[in-house]
């Protein structure tokens, strides 16, 4: 297992897919292809890339600039972990939770129950042409949205344009810019858009998990105020189901696989079997059919008075200094050993024992101030954090640590770093250009992304100068 640090992890843009972020990693740093590339680095997957990212601890922990909460907001922010907790069941929800953060890797689908769902939903990564062509306005290249990748979703929800979807997610970087440039993007049709709009509003609404009688009972209520449900007390599913066909469309229902008596059982399920979790898309079928927004929906849910308060039920959120006390009070396990079977690192476990009042043993502390001193020096010059940790036989993170609590040393280090990372770079593309004088720009970019994408951001005038004569 490979536990060096990772320094210049991207900072992923506002709404940004954590798909797309390590596809920028790569596009920064990979020496291979990406699918070999970022297995090798990070262990990151297919399914990481266009699903909910699995054992995140292992990535975050050696990100030096990632704290504790970074694996928190990063799914809070950056994948569809937000559009799925709403509708889970406690235990699904804990299981969830686990594999996220621990792992072990692989995908989410079922777990989360997409591949037990029956819906037809459709995997790769979408983008919107026209947030494209914002986002290079903005932050200078157009990046993945979280929110076009919802499952269902084909539609930008603020557009209203069809998504281009790629299949070939390994490649799609490599061609994002030819392909914002050659689409023109075309309406997607009303009911499409609708569907977007209640995916993204369910993402953003930023729901934690909602009590399950609560759901139901709040379905139950509005079935019975719009006469679905007869004195009986048995919900008229024929009707239920013209009415969600009558807010969307045939064709749509047909695409998602929602259509006939399939979807009929699925609202059965919903309303009747609360120990099961169920795709959110088919919430949202129903919440749409019968609410209208997700809006309303939560305005609904908060009149039964069993309000539902962001904070006051995140349940997920475990309280790792008790999970820490509890993990080591019986056996004289080390820190490490809790730390493995928390899926944490070491030192939030230990910061955790600490805060705890446990008795932690330390370790004689090397960082003395000599050493600080000659960090700083070597740092001023540029010097790798490897290579500074190997010749002051210390671990890179405390390099890293030693660098970072000196906002002076830090700045010198990072223009050093700049230095040596621009002369590399521009020696590299010179090297590229001398051996194919014949090729252009684009065969040439191929040859060296990584290096071609170092210099289109930091130093994009040498680079217009030091064009092959295409
Ligand atoms: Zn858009």
């Amino acid at each position: 297992m490979i536990t060096s640090p990772i320094a210049s992890f991207p900072e992923p843009y506002p709404g940004e897919c954590f798909g797309g972020v390590a596809l920028r990693f790569w596009e920064l740093y990979g020496a291979s292809a990406p699918r070999r590339f970022l297995f090798q680095k990070l262990n990151i997957r297919l399914s990481d890339i266009t699903g909910i990212p699995t054992a995140l601890a292992r990535i975050v922990e050696r990100i030096p600039s990632y704290s504790e909460t970074s694996i928190d907001s990063l799914l809070e922010k950056h994948t569809a972990w937000p559009f799925y907790r709403p509708f889970l069941t406690d235990s699904s929800l804990r299981k969830a939770w686990k594999k996220i953060v621990q792992g072990p890797k692989g995908s989410m689908q079922l777990t989360l129950g997409d591949a037990a769902s029956r819906l037809s939903i459709k995997r790769g990564l979408q983008i919107c042409v026209s947030c494209a062509a914002i986002d290079r306005e903005i932050v200078g290249r157009p990046f993945f949205h979280i929110e076009h990748q919802l499952p269902g979703v084909v539609c930008c929800p603020i557009h209203g344009t069809e998504l281009l979807r790629n299949r070939d997610v390994w490649r799609v970087l490599d061609r994002l810019d030819v392909i914002v440039d050659s689409t023109s993007p075309i309406p997607a049709s009303n009911d499409e858009l609708k569907l977007a709009r209640l995916a993204s509003s369910l993402l953003s609404a930023n729901l934690h998990c909602i009590e399950n009688d609560l759901v139901v009972g709040s379905y139950l209520e509005r079935l019975r105020s719009l006469n679905l449900i007869t004195k009986m007390g048995r919900v008229r599913y024929g009707e239920l189901q013209d009415r969600v066909a009558q807010t969307f469309s045939q064709n749509m229902l047909i695409r998602i696989g929602g259509a006939g008596k399939d979807a009929q059982n699925w609202y059965h399920s919903i309303l009747f079997r609360p120990d099961r979790s169920h795709h959110p898309v088919k919430h949202l079928l129903l919440i749409g059919a019968i609410y209208g927004t997700i809006d309303a929906f939560q305005g609904a849910l908060m009149q039964r008075e069993l309000v539902f308060n962001t904070k006051k039920d995140a349940p997920p959120k475990r309280d790792i200094s008790v999970d820490v006390r509890r993990a080591s009070a019986d056996t004289g396990k080390s820190f490490t050993q809790i730390a493995d079977e928390l899926g944490l690192s070491v030192t939030t476990c230990i910061t955790h024992a600490k805060r705890q009042g446990m008795n932690v043993p330390s370790r004689p502390k090397l960082l003395t101030r000599d050493l600080i001193r000659r960090i700083g020096n070597l740092a001023a010059k540029g010097i790798s954090a490897k290579t500074i940790a190997n010749d002051a036989s210390i671990s890179a993170v405390t390099v890293y640590r030693v660098i970072r609590s000196d906002r002076a040393i830090e700045q010198s280090w990072k223009q050093a770093r700049e230095q040596v990372a621009r002369a590399r770079h521009r020696s590299i593309w010179s090297k590229k250009m001398g051996l194919s004088t014949q090729r252009g720009v684009k065969a040439l970019r191929q040859r060296a992304p990584a290096t071609y994408a170092w210099l289109y951001r930091h130093d994009r005038d040498w680079l217009n100068t030091h064009k092959p004569i295409a």
